[in-house]
């Protein structure tokens, strides 16, 4: 597929790369998936359904089974039955076997996996295949670990597990955010019903397969698709005793209210507005390296995105336009193709929002830029897009346009970008690009961020919590922290 055309640097630079697209012939995606409950796929004859995509051809993949309230009730029964009949009494060294069996598949058949996320979702192959299934992998490897060792993360306390949980999560990292949700509930005795998003559900249930291969006990694992009604079925269940959600903070305070009514324990892991802040003594080419992947990974589908960029007064001139010349390099176009830096957009309603926050910044008095680039007929795309001239006031910088769009705002002193980058109602993650140890802890002891990375972006480890404040949610993944959540304190018995 085409990727950068007249008017580009790459041409400039007298580059042209000979497309390199990854095989799709080792996938086997079925017409129509089932539900997943009880280790079994469900029979379809009276299912209603919906299709999934590929975004960067518009072209249907499979149809999907929408979950009703029904369905919910069946999945949320396995769990329980399984929770009792199996999970509860399993040692943790005899779970921790079944997590590093999944862990092993997933590495076996990563290939698959990659592909079939970038299909469904969009994303670089390039990104599945190198960020996407090596960290699902390390999440369950690390709570394997994990399963036979609570009382040492928790000596003060004697503990066990909730029961069923039931985790809804979002499209942007699908398989990603599954093994975020299922290994860490799983390691702690849980049984879960989970609900991927309702335009990337195929690497769920592609996950459902290694369920069945790794035999796990039937229930413990439970899938259930569909889209907000199917979720909101899983929100309302009276038989569910945890909820952890990932998704937006708009759904995220429906869910809360509805948690809060039952006193039920609940997660939020939710949206974001990071500050990407450049000093003045900033290694440049490090730094625009680091806003590049901070705002373009995943098309910038990504909750703890870099999306506004603070940067010194002093080089912003500077600093803006060599990053420019760096966007005009990026290639965007087909997902598959490993060469691709930027893939398609999730689906079309995230692209109409997308172009009318950019538009809503235009109108405001924002400057954009985007390379001048031929984008695919079909499919959804975006260029990559920098706003410039950008006040606090307006909609883009205050708003999560979780989308390939950088915001540029500048400052001159210390105490002018924390102000800035703390002036937001998100609190999920922030960068600081400095030479200056003293000005790195400055700066993070003050800013209200979870992750905060320092002379890099987007480094993630399954040993390292993760999480925000304010807007952006409460409670913690990864790490000892993550699993904090899926305990609670034992009661007595009688
Ligand atoms: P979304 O809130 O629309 O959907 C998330 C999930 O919730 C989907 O599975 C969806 O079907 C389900 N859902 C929708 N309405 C529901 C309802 N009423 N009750 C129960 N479930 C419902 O969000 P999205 O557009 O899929 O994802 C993008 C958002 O997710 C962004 O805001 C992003 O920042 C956030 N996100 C946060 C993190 C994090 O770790 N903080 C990670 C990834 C994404």
């Amino acid at each position: 597929m085409s990727n950068f055309k007249e008017g580009s640097d790459s041409e400039d630079f007298g580059i042209d790369y000979a497309p390199a697209v990854e095989s799709t012939s080792l996938l086997n995606i079925k017409e129509k998936y089932g539900l997943f409950i009880n280790g079994d796929f469900l029979d379809t004859s009276s299912s209603k359904f919906f299709k999934t995509l590929d975004p960067s051809t518009e072209k249907p993949l499979a149809e999907i089974t929408e979950a009703s309230a029904a369905d919910v009730d069946k999945a949320v029964k396995a769990a329980r039955n399984a929770y009792e009949k199996y999970w509860m009494n399993m040692s943790g060294a005899v779970r921790a076997r079944y997590l590093f069996r999944i862990a092993r598949h997933l590495q076996e058949r990563s290939r698959e996996f990659a592909v079939l996320e970038t299909l469904d979702g969009g994303k670089p192959i390039k990104e599945s295949r190198d960020v996407d299934l090596p960290l699902a992998a390390a999440h369950f490897f690390y709570h394997a670990g994990w399963a036979d060792k609570l009382e040492y993360a928790f000596p003060q306390r004697k503990i066990e597990p909730h029961g069923v949980v039931g985790q809804i999560i979002p499209w942007n990292f699908p398989l990603l955010m599954a093994s975020w949700k299922l290994a860490p509930a799983l390691a702690c005795g849980n049984t879960v019903v989970l609900k991927p998003a309702e335009t990337t559900p195929l690497t769920a249930l592609l996950l459902a397969e290694v369920i069945q291969d790794v035999d796990l006990p039937p229930g413990v694992i439970n899938i259930v698709t569909g889209a907000g009604e199917t979720g909101s079925a899983l929100v309302e269940h009276p038989n569910v005793d945890k909820l952890a959600f990932t998704g937006s903070t708009e759904v995220g305070k429906l869910i809360q209210r509805s948690a809060v009514k039952r006193n039920l324990p609940l997660t939020l892991e939710l949206g974001g507005k990071a500050p990407h802040v450049i000093f003045e003594d900033a290694a440049l080419d490090q730094a625009i390296e680091g806003v590049i992947n901070g705002i373009f990974f995943n098309q910038g589908h990504v909750c703890c995105a870099g999306s506004r960029l603070l940067v010194q007064e002093s080089i912003a001139e500077h600093f803006i336009d060599r990053l420019q010349k760096r966007i005009d390099l990026l290639r965007v176009g087909n997902p598959l193709d490993k060469n691709t830096d930027i893939g398609a957009i999730n689906s079309k309603s995230q692209l109409e929002r997308i172009d009318k926050l950019v538009n809503a910044g235009i109108e405001e008095g924002a400057e954009v830029y985007k390379p001048s680039c031929s984008l695919p007929e079909n499919g959804y795309w975006y260029p990559p897009t920098v706003l410039t001239g950008v006040q606090q006031s307006h909609r883009v910088a205050r708003e999560e346009i979780f989308g390939p769009v950088l915001v540029v705002q500048t400052f001159r002193t210390p105490e002018e970008a924390l102000e800035k980058a703390n002036n937001t109602p998100y609190g999920l993650s922030a960068g600081i690009w400095t030479e200056k140890g003293s000005l790195i802890h400055w700066m993070a002891e003050r800013m209200r961020a979870g992750v905060i990375w320092a002379n890099t972006f987007n480094k993630f480890d399954p040993t390292s919590p993760f999480g925000g404040y304010k807007e952006s949610g409460f409670g913690r993944e990864g790490g000892m922290h993550g699993l904090a959540p899926y305990l609670k304190t034992k009661r007595k018995r009688k």
